[in-house]
């Protein structure tokens, strides 16, 4: 059985004083049978005392280091205690001009160096109608199984995260969501079937306490990468508590 993960990507959101909070109140808890990430902006990386759950970050470079400005490296989140990072938001690959290549090439350089990635994928409001989603996430998912051996690749996550269920309010049905994500699984089984079976396979859009339930009662469905609902601790300890 796969253990479910439930991790918080507060984007550009979130402040000193939230880190406190967040802090007081998942160390409060004890998630058995469940992993907890909180993302936060880099700069407050260094300011949490996470006990009961880990942090991430929310990006990296695909690069080892140099003369990148602007870039973090793997080796300066894990020297935060990262153990996670994100990799391939849509809203990088939109805003930042991330291709499926260079997201393939941040997991596996944040694979290779000891983190855990978070690997994004999903379609726009437009694949969907126009009824190529399967296709889409196929070429998401190609660049990355092209460069990862299956051992490798079963110790990163995926993240499906239709785009157009992001910050929309319009979470996927969960059967929209067990569907994508069974294609997923699908697809990587293809590669190699023992893989597929033990990699988590999250899923983010609009998840809020009152969808989460259903969402990851899914088959395929092994938690949540959630974003609003992640800066408020009442509604992300429920959502953590729905895994
Ligand atoms: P929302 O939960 O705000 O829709 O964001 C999802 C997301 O993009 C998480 O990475």
């Amino acid at each position: 059985k796969r253990k479910p993960l439930v991790a918080a990507n507060w984007k550009m959101n979130g402040d000193r004083a939230l880190v406190e909070v967040f802090t007081n109140a998942l160390n409060q808890k004890c998630f058995s049978g469940l992993d907890v990430v909180l993302c936060p902006p880099f700069p407050y990386l260094s300011l949490f005392n996470a006990e009961t759950f880990s942090i991430g970050g929310q990006d990296i470079s695909h690069l080892k280091n140099g003369a990148h400005t602007g870039d973090v490296s793997v080796a300066m989140l894990q020297e935060m205690n990262c153990k996670y990072v994100i990799v391939g938001h849509s809203e990088r690959r939109e805003h930042h001009g991330e291709t499926n290549e260079i997201v393939a090439e941040k997991a596996h350089r944040a694979v290779s160096e000891g983190l855990i990635p978070i690997i994004c994928v999903g379609e726009s409001l437009e694949v969907r109608k126009e009824g190529f989603v399967e296709r889409f996430i196929t070429e998401q998912l190609q660049a990355v199984v092209s460069v990862m051996s299956a051992d490798i690749l079963q110790q990163c996550v995926i993240a499906y995260e239709p785009i157009w269920a992001i910050g929309s309010g319009e979470t996927a049905t969960p059967e929209q969501a067990q569907e994508v994500h069974a294609f997923i699984r699908g697809f990587l089984a293809d590669y190699d079937e023992a893989m597929a079976s033990r990699v988590r396979i999250i899923y983010g859009g609009s998840a809020k306490p009152s969808n989460a339930t259903e969402l990851f009662k899914q088959t395929d469905v092994d938690g949540g990468l959630i974003g609003g609902a992640s800066l408020n601790t009442d509604d992300f300890i429920a959502i953590c508590q729905a895994a």
